[in-house]
C-alpha cells in the first residue's frame, strides 16, 4: 500500500523538487509552477486526466459542451483563429462554462516552416480575436500537427505561452466513421493504460463528439479519474490560464 502510494506520488514529488524553473510552489502546495520552453505531455496532479479538443470551434462543439456538462467534466479547447468569424458564440459559451480555451494558432500552418515574424503573426492575430471575444489572451498553446523544435519553443516562451503536446493520440481524424471509431476508443484505453494523461482529439469530427467523447468519459468515470483542463491537471491556478 505504502509502495503504491509512493509510486503514485513520486512524479509529483520529483516535479516539486526540480529547481530549474525558479518559481516557488505556493504555500498550500496545491499548485505548482508550469514551465515554459518545455513540451508538456503529462498531467502532474494525481488522479487527473485532460481530454483536449483541437481545430474548432465547429458545428459539433455545442453538442460536446452538453456532453461534458452531463458528466461534470472540463476540457481544454485548442482553437484556430480562422474558425472564429463563424463560431464566436460557441467560443464564448466554452469559456463561460469553465473549460480552458487555448491557442492552436490562427490558420493551422506548419510552424517549423515559418520564419520568426510569421510565427509571431500566427499567435498575435489570434490574440486579437481572443481579446475581442473573451477579453483575455490564453497562456497555453498547442502547435499544429504537434510540430515543435527549440526555435519554436523559444518563440512561444518569449510570447508567454506554455506548449502542450499529448501523451494519448486517439487518431480520431483517421476513424471518423461509425464503423471505425472504436479504433480510437481502443487507442484511448491503451494510451491511458500506458500512463498517458493528456489526450488529443478533435471537435471537428462528428464521430469524436457523438461516440468517442462519451466512451472516453465513461472510461474516465470507471477509473475514478477527474476529467479536467490541461492547466488544472498541471496544477496551474485558474488566474494563470489567461493574461
Ligand atoms: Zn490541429
Amino acid at each position: 500500500m505504502l509502495l503504491t502510494t509512493l509510486q503514485f506520488l513520486l512524479p509529483t514529488i520529483l516535479t516539486l523538487l526540480q529547481p530549474s524553473h525558479g518559481q516557488p510552489v505556493n504555500q498550500t502546495g496545491q499548485t505548482q509552477s508550469v514551465p515554459y520552453a518545455t513540451i508538456l505531455t503529462h498531467c502532474t496532479a494525481p488522479g487527473t486526466i485532460a481530454l483536449t479538443f483541437d481545430d474548432g470551434p465547429y458545428t459539433y462543439t455545442p453538442a460536446l459542451l452538453d456532453l461534458l456538462s452531463e458528466y461534470g467534466a472540463r476540457s481544454t479547447f485548442f482553437v484556430n483563429g480562422y474558425r472564429l468569424t463563424e463560431y464566436t458564440d460557441v467560443l464564448q459559451r466554452t469559456f463561460k462554462e469553465g473549460h480552458q480555451v487555448a491557442s492552436h494558432t490562427y490558420s493551422h500552418k506548419h510552424l517549423l516552416s515559418l520564419d520568426y515574424a510569421s510565427i509571431v503573426n500566427e499567435m498575435s492575430s489570434l490574440e486579437t480575436l481572443f481579446r475581442n471575444v473573451l477579453g483575455v489572451v490564453p497562456t497555453y498553446m498547442r502547435p499544429p500537427y504537434l510540430e515543435v523544435d527549440q526555435r519554436v519553443l523559444g518563440v512561444m516562451a518569449e510570447l508567454g505561452y506554455h506548449v502542450i503536446s499529448a501523451s494519448v493520440d486517439t487518431k480520431d481524424y483517421e476513424n471518423n466513421d461509425p464503423w471505425l471509431i472504436d479504433k480510437s476508443v481502443r487507442k484511448f484505453v491503451d494510451g491511458v493504460n500506458a500512463g498517458g494523461s493528456i489526450v488529443l482529439a478533435h471537435d471537428t469530427h462528428a464521430q469524436t463528439v457523438f461516440t468517442l467523447a462519451r466512451a472516453m468519459l465513461e472510461e474516465v468515470t470507471k477509473r475514478g479519474l477527474k476529467a479536467t483542463t490541461v492547466a488544472d491537471c498541471l496544477g496551474d491556478p485558474v488566474e494563470s490560464w489567461y493574461r
